[in-house]
């Protein structure tokens, strides 16, 4: 089978990493349950930014919130290099910068994600994954923005959509905790193999 992943929010706590860098720079504690209950992808409100002030605090902060040391979720890379054990095939579809392109992906590297090359793919906007997705004939696409699963729904493609604050009233298959997603397809895989 052909898993596609998204990174950021999917793999990586990445906008929970980057609150904390704000509270840092910002000297400000907001309270992390304001993160918790943000109804938004965008982070900045709680710290009392506008949304032009928030887009700049986000690019001035990038070198930091992509390269330090954002934590992968519980079971991310464990369930990851199981399902390369197994003998299937892993794509990242990110729409990270194309300028941070490799350097991300050496970064995932490092933090013990299974990368082939020629699988990582970066630098699209949201609404162009599904090109890529269609292209790559994936099995299983994972992401955690509603909206782009909305542009596969009609493509033979299982979806989930990895739990986040601002996505609860989507349908999809949600996916709460990494180490339970073996356990969710695993009916599937069968049947399909
Ligand atoms: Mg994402």
């Amino acid at each position: 089978m052909r898993f596609g992943f998204d990174i950021d929010d999917t793999l990586i706590n990445l906008r929970e990493h980057a609150f904390h860098i704000y509270r840092m720079k910002l000297k400000k504690h907001v309270p992390i349950e304001e993160f918790h209950a943000l109804k938004r992808v965008e982070i900045h409100e709680p710290f009392g930014l506008t949304d032009e002030e928030g887009s700049t605090m986000w690019n001035s902060s990038l070198e930091d919130i992509y390269y330090t040391d954002c934590p992968p979720y519980q079971g991310a890379v464990e369930v990851l290099n199981k399902l390369i054990e197994s003998g299937h095939e892993i794509f990242y579809i990110t729409a990270r910068p194309k300028e941070h392109g490799e350097r991300t992906k050496n970064w995932i590297k490092q933090q013990g994600f299974p990368v082939i090359d020629e699988h990582f793919f970066y630098g699209m906007q949201d609404h162009e994954k599904i090109h890529i997705i269609k292209e790559l004939k994936l099995d299983y696409y994972i992401d955690d923005k509603p909206a782009i699963l909305d542009t596969l729904s009609k493509e033979p493609i299982e979806l989930f959509l990895k739990d986040q604050s601002y996505n609860r009233a989507a349908t999809y298959n949600r996916i709460l905790d990494w180490e339970e997603f073996l356990g969710k397809i695993n009916n599937h895989t069968e049947v399909k193999k």
